[in-house]
């Protein structure tokens, strides 16, 4: 297939601005050249993608970047600056609904207008859904585009999916990983971890509390994007529990991630997939997490971690002491037979190719 990937208007890919989409995106790309399909990506001006992806046509958009959609109000009017990078993303978009040079246009951004102009494009775009419900207007035109045509959606997990108004059973794609990006790592250190993007909705304070009531310190790594949510949490447990280790590229990261004995996974939303759970995995490091959203499929209860009840730090702190009993190995054999690269590869374009009615 010859595909257009577009991008999230939150920033350029690189940045960390993107979130989880920035990963979601390289994994996606590399997986399906891989598969020998031929993509385009229509990204912020000062993207760059990963090594494995170098086969990918690089189209490049300047503009206002598009504010997020989690940190809008639930009932906020949807929001566009005129000079924005998603009305310039969009207008390529049309600019190639005639020209015969793909077949699809596959959505990585959770924003308004993609979903609103998908029934009347000529050109089918599908649309990986990479959040759960954060606001009604993005409700109601994910829902428009699910009765109009289902098959246009995909979503990375079950518990996110159940977040919309969908008439039929969802496509679940996950997610997939470079797993040669990341090495297993079998002899930690005494370090607790957590990674996110260091906002309300990951509940970094919850991780916070429990090293505080194991008396342990805390490594964090991620983009600050509250600086006083940041000031907040290192406020509420005693100085010194929370080591700052700032945003990292992932090979630093999975360099000192893999060095923890357990990661501290915390959302307080609907989180859709939780891609640090599963690089922690990867580097062999068993996961303590909520049974909340994505987090909770992922985690398979004495096998790759442990899950606890959510918004309780005590359980969270007595989940850490059982981690020593989870076999590193099989963090990381998980990873390899659910959340490869390959694998992710593979479910997409099975996606892609049902909703084209393509038959092989
Ligand atoms: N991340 C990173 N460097 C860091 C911390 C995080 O590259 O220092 C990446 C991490 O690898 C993950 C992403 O940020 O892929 C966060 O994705 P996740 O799905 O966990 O949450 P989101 O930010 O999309 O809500």
């Amino acid at each position: 297939m010859k595909l257009l990937v577009v991008s999230t208007p939150l920033g350029p890919l690189g940045s960390g601005l993107g979130g989880g989409v920035e990963i979601t995106l390289n994994s996606l790309v590399a997986g399906l050249l891989d598969r020998g399909h031929s993509i385009t990506v229509l990204a912020a001006e000062g993207s760059s993608l990963g090594p494995s992806c170098q086969r990918a046509e690089l189209w490049l958009r300047s503009g206002r970047p598009q504010l997020s959609s989690q940190h809008a109000d639930r009932e906020a009017d949807v929001v566009m600056p005129a000079d924005g990078l998603l009305p310039q993303f969009w207008r390529a978009v049309l600019e190639q609904a005639s020209s015969g040079r793909f077949e699809a246009v596959v959505n990585l951004a959770y924003d308004w207008l993609p979903f609103w102009l998908t029934p009347t494009l000529a050109l089918p775009v599908f649309h990986l859904v990479s959040m759960g419900s954060v606001n009604a207007a993005m409700d109601g035109v994910i829902a428009q585009v699910a009765a109009w045509d289902q098959r246009r959606l995909a979503f990375h997990t079950a518990t996110q999916a159940a977040d919309f108004d969908l008439p039929g059973p969802p496509v679940v794609v996950g997610n997939g990983f470079d797993l040669d990006a990341y090495g297993l790592c079998l002899e930690p250190d005494a370090l607790l971890g957590w990674v996110g993007r260091v906002a309300p909705e990951k509940g970094l304070e919850d991780a916070a509390a429990a090293a505080m009531q194991l008396g342990r310190r805390l490594a964090v790594w991620g983009l600050v994007e509250d600086r006083a949510y940041a000031a907040a949490v290192e406020a509420s447990v005693p100085a010194g529990t929370l080591d700052w280790r700032g945003f990292l590229a992932t090979d630093q990261l999975q360099a000192e991630l893999g060095r923890c004995q357990a990661l501290l996974n915390t959302p307080k939303w609907n989180e859709a997939y939780g891609n640090v759970v599963v690089e922690a995995m990867a580097c062999g490091v068993p996961v303590v997490a909520y049974r909340r959203g994505g987090p909770g499929e992922l985690v398979q209860p004495g096998l790759n971690g442990w899950l606890v009840e959510p918004d309780d730090t005590t359980a969270l702190a007595e989940a850490v002491c059982r981690v020593d009993g989870i076999d590193r190995r099989r963090c990381r054999a998980w990873v390899e037979q659910e959340a490869s690269r390959a694998v992710f590869a593979e479910r997409l374009e099975g996606w892609i190719e049902r909703g084209l009615q393509i038959c092989r």
